[in-house]
């Protein structure tokens, strides 16, 4: 039996530690008191195949199978419910509008154009006068991340594995085909490690000797304000084209973002009341809305690299360190996927989908290639 060690209890390693415990012993290994603590329990819950680069969403078409049905026992409810987003133009802004009406119809469930007077019925606060055009993109869902989170790691213990917390890991080196963690929590040694510490990804690395991948966490902040009116919580996410700020019901109040991404060193981020105070602001101009309170704010670190692609597989300087990181503003909805991805990397087993694009050895060239097409990374084989 192979033993396996995880550095990062979010849901990147979580994924990668349940499709990994099918193959052998996993200990993962997080230095904070509950797994999920950083990026993973701070995201906005949205599964969106419209999102991103095409290497992006083909991860993410690819993880729907899993999210849509889970393995039996994994959660007790579904993990993915419909949501839709509403995404406007600002006037002005119709040549980026078009770019993405035209993208969003290649989309599994296509995005279609509609009219001032749907936009008002989806979501009646939005201001008229301040977009010109409106799209809906119908397949969006929300998800549910605890439960997401909480599957992976209950299959790492159903099947033998362990996971660990308050065990930072302090020190990484291999010897005689080993790699030995030094943490809080007490030492211990695997073949392979996979590193998915999320925004410290480089940190780690930087702790093995490996060389980094340039990874860069940027801040986004998020706020709970009260929900304007009954049956609000049936409308989409609301955004706009330029990708200012975003919107949606969240457990009975309304989650706002100003879509803000501020480079930051690694750390447990905290909200900045200007950036707070800029949501409240585009949320005001593009709705209807008053905000009174800010009912609660919170931050965390998107980390991605230069390419805006995930960085999975195995470190082409180090045997038995396989990467998981960079997941940006998608590690969620792609979960699966990479997880599913990383384990085999960390296996040397042969996957149905090629995944070169996202091998550690672009981020180290001086000009990264180009993520895959799409269609060339769907398959029906990822359930
Ligand atoms: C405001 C916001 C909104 C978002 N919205 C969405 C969304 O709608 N949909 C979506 O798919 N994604 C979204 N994201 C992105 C998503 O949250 C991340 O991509 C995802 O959570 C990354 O998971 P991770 O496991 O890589 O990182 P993390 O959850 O940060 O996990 C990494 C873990 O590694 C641990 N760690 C670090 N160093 C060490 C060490 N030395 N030893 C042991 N443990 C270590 C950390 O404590 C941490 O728990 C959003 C993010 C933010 C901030």
């Amino acid at each position: 039996m192979r033993n396996f060690l995880i550095v990062g209890g979010g849901v990147a390693g979580a994924s990668a530690g349940y499709f990994l415990a099918e193959s052998g012993t996993v200990t993962l290994l997080e230095m904070e008191h509950a797994p999920g603590y950083h990026a993973t329990g701070r995201s906005a819950a949205l599964f969106s195949e419209y999102f991103g680069n095409p290497a992006v969403r083909a991860l993410t078409t690819a993880s729907r199978p899993f999210l849509t049905a889970p393995p039996p026992g994994f959660a007790d409810g579904p993990l993915l419910t419909p949501r839709g987003v509403l995404t406007l133009c600002p006037v002005g802004a119709e040549k980026r509008f078009a770019e993405m009406l035209a993208d969003g119809l290649e989309a599994p469930t296509p995005v279609r154009e509609i009219d001032h007077d749907e936009a008002h019925r989806l979501c009646p606060i939005v201001r008229s006068g301040w977009y010109s055009r409106a799209m809906l993109k119908p397949g969006a869902m929300d998800i549910d991340v605890a439960a997401l989170h909480q599957g992976f790691l209950g299959g790492i213990r159903t099947r033998g594995g362990q996971v660990i917390t308050s065990a930072r890991v302090r020190s990484l080196s291999r010897r005689d085909g080993l790699w030995r963690a030094e943490t809080d929590a007490g030492e211990f040694t695997a073949p392979i490690v996979v590193n998915a510490a999320g925004a410290w990804a480089d940190e780690v690395a930087g702790l093995a000797g490996v060389r980094p991948i340039g990874l860069r966490p940027l801040r986004r902040t998020a706020f709970l304000t009260d929900l304007p009116q009954s049956g609000a919580g049936g409308w989409p996410m609301v955004t706009d084209v330029a990708d200012t700020f975003y919107f949606k019901p969240e457990s009975g109040r309304l989650l706002v973002s100003p879509a803000d991404a501020t480079p930051m060193p690694p750390g447990d981020a905290r909200p900045d009341d200007l950036d707070i105070a800029i949501g409240v602001e585009r949320l005001q101009r593009a709705t209807t809305l008053v905000i009174r309170s800010v009912r609660h704010a919170w931050a965390g670190l998107r980390s991605a690299v230069a390419d805006d692609t995930p960085v999975v597989g195995e470190a082409p300087d180090a045997p038995g360190f396989v990467w998981l990181a960079a997941l940006g503003g998608y590690g969620v909805q792609t979960a699966p996927a990479v997880g599913r991805i990383a384990a085999a990397a960390a296996t040397r087993t042969p996957l149905d989908v090629a995944y070169d694009h996202l091998s550690p050895e672009r981020t180290h060239l001086e000009r990264p290639g180009t993520p895959m097409s799409r269609a060339a990374f769907l398959t029906e084989r990822w359930k």
